[in-house]
Formats: C-alpha cells, structure tokens, sequence
C-alpha cells in the first residue's frame, strides 16, 4: 500500500500538463481522505486503503485530462469562505475577490444598503458582501436554476441569511426596484476567443464565459439598464478582461455615470470599473 508521500510523488509526475501539479496532487488527496494540507504534511507514512487509493487514482487521471480541481473536489475557497462550486458555476477567480475589495471601500462597515449582485454563479460575490456587511441586504440573481442551487447551498452552510436568490435574466427578477450598489462579474469573453477551448474554462458554463462577438455584450446591457435600478448617489461596478477597462468607462460615460473609473488586478491589468450614478431621474 503506498504511504501518502509515495502517492503524493507518483501523483505530482503524472499531472505534468497542470500549472501547479504539486498543489493538485494534496488538494485531491485531501478530499480523498476528507483531511486539510497540514495532515499530509504531518503523516507522510499513513497508507491509503484500497478504496481510498482508487478513488484518489480515478480524480488524479480526470485532472490529468484536463477537469479542473474544484470541480473534482466540489469546492472552491473564495474570500476566506469555503465555496460549494459544481459544473453549473463558474469557479470562483482570486480576480474578483479585487471587485470585493473595492465594493467594501464604498459601503460603510454598519451601512443597511439594499445591493444587487447580477450573475451571482455560486454565489461568491454575494457571500462575501454579505459576511463583512451584515446590516446589508443583498439579492442575487442567475439565469441558471442549478447555479441558484448551488449558491442558495452555501448561503445557508455559511449561515448567511442577509442574501435572496432569485431566478432570471440580469435585472428581470428585481424589476421596478432600485439599489445603493450594483455588482456583477458577468460573462466577457469574446465568442471567438481561443481560450475557451483550452484549460479549465473547457469544462465551465459556456454562459458563464462567453459573452458575443466582442465579449462586451453583457456589460453593455448591464451598464444601460443601471440606471433604472440605482438610487441617487448608488454605484455600480463590474468586473471585466484586462483589455476592457477603456471600453467599460467609456459605455459608463455614456450611460450618464460620474467618476468612471477602474482599478488594477495584482498582475496590474485594469480588471474592474465603476461609476456613480448621480441622477436617477435621467433614467433612460
Ligand atoms: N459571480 C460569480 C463569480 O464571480 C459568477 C460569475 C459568472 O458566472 N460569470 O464567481
């Protein structure tokens, strides 16, 4: 029987093709074995029984073809919080713990906002803004009645009970209803771009990712219909790809928002911009 260590060797050399194989190789083995990353370190000698060794070969060749680990291990850490995620969610990014951030920053810590999280996915936004903000109420709507599930799963493991889920397209489900805070991490690959056919967004919701010709095509619905759905002095804010930090002012701009402005990911790509919206009777 191969002690952890051994597995753990043979494992991190069979999946050369991944990023990070040694990372890969404990994170499944953890969930085999139902432990976190320090157990491996303090007890390499421990053998895996046979059940415990098939099941850890069947997850190591699925990444090996290319299944990301979240999906294999059905969880994803996002803002500290351990997130349920399944094929019907996108995984959640370390990009978009920045719109998190940067949300924060405009929402006083005992503030009793009213905020809209547009695509909530597994819900990792919403969760988050609901955490630090617990005098907030947040809904959260998708398109997608397994990613609801799925988001509605981890609200109530995380015991979050400031956010609502709710089914539909974009604004649909909250018509004729305005916010201090509009967030949203929507689908910006261009339909034609090539990585979506390589790596782990092979395996992702095609809804998720793509976004028209342009990949614009959600932010620019998005950003036209905000001003029905914000108060006056409300803002909104969205993550985008790092080429569209320009375009995403410039449709703010257009829209009637003040102070267009982006803020740069870790890597220094421009990655989310907001707006202000001042003047909701100009509502168009
Ligand atoms: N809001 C979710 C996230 O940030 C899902 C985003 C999406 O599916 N485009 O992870």
């Amino acid at each position: 029987m191969d002690t952890l260590a051994a597995a753990l060797r043979t494992a991190t050399a069979g999946l050369k093709d991944s990023d990070s194989p040694a990372l890969d190789a404990e994170l499944l083995l953890c969930a085999v074995l139902q432990k976190d990353r320090s157990y491996l370190r303090s007890h390499p000698e421990t053998t895996l029984d046979a059940v415990q060794a098939a099941r850890y070969a069947e997850l190591t060749a699925a990444r090996s073809r290319g299944e990301p680990v979240a999906y294999l291990t059905g969880k994803r850490e996002f803002w500290s919080l351990e997130l349920k995620v399944t094929s019907a969610t996108l995984i959640p990014r370390p990009e978009t713990e920045l719109l998190v951030e940067q949300a924060l920053a405009l929402i006083p810590p005992a503030a009793e906002w009213e905020i809209l999280d547009l695509g909530t996915g597994s819900g990792a936004i919403a969760l988050a803004l609901a955490k630090e903000r617990p005098c907030c109420r947040i809904q959260a709507t998708d398109l997608s009645v397994d990613a609801l599930a799925v988001a509605a799963d981890n609200a109530r493991r995380l015991q979050l009970r400031n956010v609502e889920f709710l089914l539909g397209n974009w604004y649909t489900p909250v018509a004729g209803r305005r916010f201090h805070l509009v967030v949203s991490n929507p689908p910006y690959i261009s339909l034609s771009d090539p990585h979506l056919t390589q790596g782990d967004l092979r395996f992702e919701p095609r809804q998720a990712l793509a976004s028209g010709a342009d990949g614009l095509y959600d932010i620019r619905n998005i950003i036209a219909a905000a001003p029905e759905h914000l108060l006056a002095g409300g803002n909104l804010m969205l993550e985008h790809a790092y080429e569209q930090g320009a375009e995403t002012r410039g449709l703010l701009q257009g829209a009637g928002f003040n102070h267009a402005r982006s803020f740069r990911d870790l890597a220094g790509h421009e990655r989310i911009s907001a707006g202000d919206w001042a003047n909701p009777s100009a509502s168009r």
